[in-house]
């Protein structure tokens, strides 16, 4: 079966130009910093986000806690997101391997984390308290931009607070593209941002860190600690070469395919439109029809991540194409019994 895959933007598999580009590359042990085409990868980076140096992990979700342990001590603590995906979705690696405490705010609808109740949180110089470090933001946050002016904002926050200034942009380049800016106009504002190249840039694997020459070399001794440290990697730097080549401007047309799905899914009676950001749409449907509609999608070879909340969130991607959005519309309309517009 030919899937529409609509889970994540994660499923993307490695284009036919994509392999050939990872095919022919000259390689080295990156744990000796002797890859070619790691180091290619990591100085491109670096310089296209207007940090000093860079370095190539295997995943987010390192790459966000490297960051963490680097800017952090034992007995610190950073402010995130309540939900965002370095606090709930990771393990609490943090906490767990950093002893480094999360503080979670409640953040505001567009994603931004309301810098009062951040002030609020920040704690007192005082053996009582946890030593408050490190403000971490994640942008795009479900698919939705952080506006310009909050980070601006944000930035000088951090800055008079003394706070260290961390970006998980796993998808920072849906937010560049989204907003019609280079992706530096909004790294420049951060310490440190992680990037993930195999999201909707379609790269197998990987993510880059960015930040100072002093903090990504405290980052790879902490990526080397973590087990990240690997070899000939620079076959996958390759493929993630390739997808900042190639595969950037081109979000446009997932953010575009986005659009038109939930358009045309708000046509549909039964189910109601929550919203489209970015890559993503998020549609609400009937609790008690979630299994039936997932057996539904499945029949018609479309997946979708259905658990046991009434919101999905149904993301485009580089493998997703206007066939596939057509299938998943008359699949939708197809099982609420009504012909979309
Ligand atoms: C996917 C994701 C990560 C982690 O990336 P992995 O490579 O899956 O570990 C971090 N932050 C956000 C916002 C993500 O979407």
């Amino acid at each position: 079966m030919d899937w529409v895959d609509l889970r994540s933007d994660t499923v993307t598999t490695p284009t036919a130009a994509m392999r050939a580009a990872m095919l022919d590359v000259p390689v080295g042990d990156d744990v000796y910093g002797e890859d070619p085409t790691v180091n290619a990868l990591q100085q491109r980076l670096a310089d296209e986000l207007g940090f000093e140096a860079a370095l190539f992990v295997p995943s987010g979700t390192q790459s966000n806690l490297l960051a963490l342990m680097s800017h952090c001590e034992r007995g610190d603590e950073y402010l995130v997101g309540m939900d965002a995906h370095t606090y709930k979705f990771e393990g609490g690696g943090a906490a767990v391997l950093g002893s480094i405490q999360p503080q979670p705010i409640v953040q505001d609808a567009d994603g931004s984390l309301p810098l009062d109740r951040v002030a609020a949180a920040i704690k007192p110089v005082d053996p009582h308290f946890a030593r408050t470090r490190l403000l971490a933001l994640e942008n795009t946050w479900h698919g939705r931009v952080l506006p310009m002016d909050y980070l601006e904002a944000a930035r000088e926050f951090a800055r008079e607070r003394g706070l260290a200034f961390h970006l998980d942009g796993a998808r920072l380049y849906n937010a560049a593209v989204a907003a019609g800016v280079p992706a530096r106009e909004i790294a420049r504002h951060f310490d440190s941002v992680s990037v993930c190249l195999s999201k909707g840039l379609g790269a197998p694997v990987g993510s880059v860190l960015v930040g100072s020459l002093a903090l990504i070399d405290k980052a790879r001794r902490w990526r080397k600690v973590t087990g990240g440290g690997w070899r000939q990697a620079g076959m996958l730097a390759a493929a993630g070469l390739h997808a900042l080549d190639h595969h950037v401007a081109r979000l446009a047309d997932d953010h575009a395919r986005a659009a038109t799905l939930a358009r045309q899914l708000d046509a549909v009676p039964g189910l109601r439109l929550l919203g489209q950001h970015t890559n993503m749409v998020f549609v609400e449907v009937p609790a008690e029809r979630l299994r039936e509609l997932d057996a539904h999608l499945r029949q018609a070879g479309i997946r979708i991540s259905i658990g046991y909340l009434p919101t999905l969130r149904l993301v485009t991607h580089l493998d997703v194409d206007d066939a596939g959005i057509a299938r998943t519309v008359e699949a939708f309309a197809r099982f609420f019994g009504e012909q979309a517009a």
